[in-house]
């Protein structure tokens, strides 16, 4: 590329992906860049990816994204976690939440003092020393000054790339609407240089950002970069997806409920629920789980339940030639820690930090690339803990997720969690130390040994330091109000 010129940005795509990415690029390096973004109303998009993880707040901050007014425009509620049913065995339930769990020391983590406390009978569950684990189980919620609650939120997915639309064009950017009939490239380096349009209309670019989603029109029908399946450690590949009227006030967590093969999702938002069956077609037909699904929700259908099917896994390079992959195009790792649009994000923040300026960017690819990869394998393992780490056997898909082999990098956590209770978390890593902690105790891993740190504190100073953690979040939980009565007024038109 010519280091001197305006670069031309070219978005494929204008699903969650193509309008998130359409917002941060004019939004930070408007003045530099001409932006278009082409979508076609015909194709539409998977129009599910309605819950999030709390650095959606930190973006949408970055983009200077008024929270009252995404939340109207979206009819969004906050999240404070998932509770996860059925998992670990049927009947059980825990809560992942986004919040911090006790208060750990440099040497040792809170939870092996809460393990030590819990051997002497001084402690409670895990999630009794949350403050939003408590907030989510009490449906309270506050978010002003004084508030140190870690959330996200729960979005309407069309919604949100209609709002991000309106933010990006205000910001200078062209959309098109039409289909792309057909990419051409450079005879020599392979380049994409323009998408040429059923109508007939060619669109150039210097750099081309492929935001079609599954089919990846770009990095994949054209330029053939290939694709890791993940379907041997995450077996699931369809969904069937519902929207149903809401039946009561708008709780603030995802609720992640296991069945025979695979789970059901439900978002609560403010005027509706979201809700999904994911499955795996070779343990479950497509018409037990449509029964399934409608069997199980809460509320009259509002939509007829609509099937995706995916395969789990990344494609090998997120940027080739000179096409970058954002959103379903780059991967996919199903949505049960809803992570595909914090991938979007991260992903759109480091070509910020990385754009292309200038003319030689193999380094800058490859740095790009290695992260891109390592982070969703991080992300991918974790996600596997969900259903591998079961005590679960009672179906021949749980039975096979039990007993599957799964990635090294994994089974070295699990095996260093089960010997001496230690989780951590690398510099890639999304997911924090209490994360792990809550998912691989929710999943009924009892570690054999702990760090005996708090042997070194007298037993009634563990207890009152317990009991204090205890109190003050219980102390702090009860004078929240209510999440829908804080939602309602928060998202008040005339609200400040
Ligand atoms: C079952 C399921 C549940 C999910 N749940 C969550 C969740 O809870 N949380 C989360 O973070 N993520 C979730 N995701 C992922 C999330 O839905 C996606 O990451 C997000 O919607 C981004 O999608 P996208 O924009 O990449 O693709 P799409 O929404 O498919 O958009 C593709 C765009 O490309 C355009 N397009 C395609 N072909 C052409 C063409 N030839 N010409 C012109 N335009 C074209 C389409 O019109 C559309 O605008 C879920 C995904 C699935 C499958």
């Amino acid at each position: 590329m010519n280091a001197q010129k305006r670069k031309k940005v070219v978005i494929a795509g204008g699903g969650t992906a193509g309008w998130i990415a359409a917002v941060a690029l004019s939004r930070q390096l408007g003045p530099l860049l001409d932006i278009i973004l082409v979508e076609s109303d015909e194709i539409g998009t998977v129009g599910v990816g309605e819950a999030t993880i709390p650095t959606a707040k930190t973006f949408h901050r970055l983009m200077d994204i008024n929270e009252r007014e995404f939340m109207r425009a979206t009819n969004a509620s906050f999240k404070l976690g998932i509770a996860f049913e059925n998992w670990g065995q049927v009947g059980d339930r825990y809560i992942h939440s986004f919040g911090q769990i006790g208060k750990g020391v440099w040497m040792g983590d809170f939870h092996h003092f809460w393990m030590e406390a819990r051997a002497k009978g001084l402690a409670g569950d895990i999630g009794d020393y949350c403050l939003e684990l408590q907030a989510a189980e009490a449906q309270r919620f506050v978010a002003d000054e004084k508030s140190t609650l870690s959330y996200a939120y729960h979005l309407d997915a069309t919604a949100y790339a209609r709002y991000l639309r309106t933010i990006s064009e205000q910001r200078g950017v062209q959309r098109i609407e039409g289909k792309i009939a057909q990419v051409n490239q450079d005879s020599e380096t392979g380049d994409i240089t323009a998408l040429v349009l059923v109508s007939g209309e060619q669109i150039t670019g210097d750099l081309f950002i492929d935001c079609t989603g599954f089919r990846g029109l770009l990095i994949e029908e054209t330029l053939k970069t290939g694709y890791d399946d993940w379907s041997e450690w995450l077996p699931t590949n369809s969904a069937l997806a519902v929207q149903t009227e809401a039946v009561g006030p708008a709780i603030p967590y995802t609720r992640a409920v296991a069945h025979d093969a695979g789970w059901r999702w439900q978002i609560p938002l403010q005027h509706r629920i979201g809700n999904g069956l994911v499955y795996c077609d070779a343990f479950m037909s497509d018409d037990k789980a449509r029964s399934t699904l409608l069997g199980q929700i809460e509320g009259k259908p509002l939509t007829e339940p609509r099937k995706i099917s995916y395969v789990t896994g990344k494609r090998h390079k997120a940027w080739n030639k000179n096409c970058i992959a954002l959103g379903l195009s780059s991967g996919f790792v199903e949505p049960l820690e809803s992570t595909s649009i914090h991938l979007i994000m991260i992903g759109v923040t480091r070509l910020l930090q990385l754009f292309p300026f200038g003319d030689d960017v193999t380094a800058l690819r490859d740095r790009f690339n290695a992260m891109s990869a390592v982070e969703l394998e991080k992300i991918r393992d974790f996600i596997i803990l969900h259903y591998h780490q079961t005590e679960r056997d009672d179906t021949p898909f749980w039975k096979r997720c039990r007993t599957m082999d799964v990635p090294d990098s994994l089974k070295a956590r699990i095996e260093l969690f089960r010997e001496n209770a230690h989780a951590y978390q690398d510099g890639d890593d999304l997911f924090r130390v209490d994360s792990w902690v809550q998912v691989l105790l929710g999943q009924r891993l009892q570690p054999g040994a702990y760090h005996h740190l708090a042997q070194l504190m007298p037993a009634a100073q563990l207890e009152k330091a317990m009991s204090d953690l205890k109190n003050g979040i219980d102390a702090a939980v009860s004078k929240m109000p209510a999440h829908h009565a804080f939602l309602n007024s928060y998202c008040l038109e005339n609200a400040a």
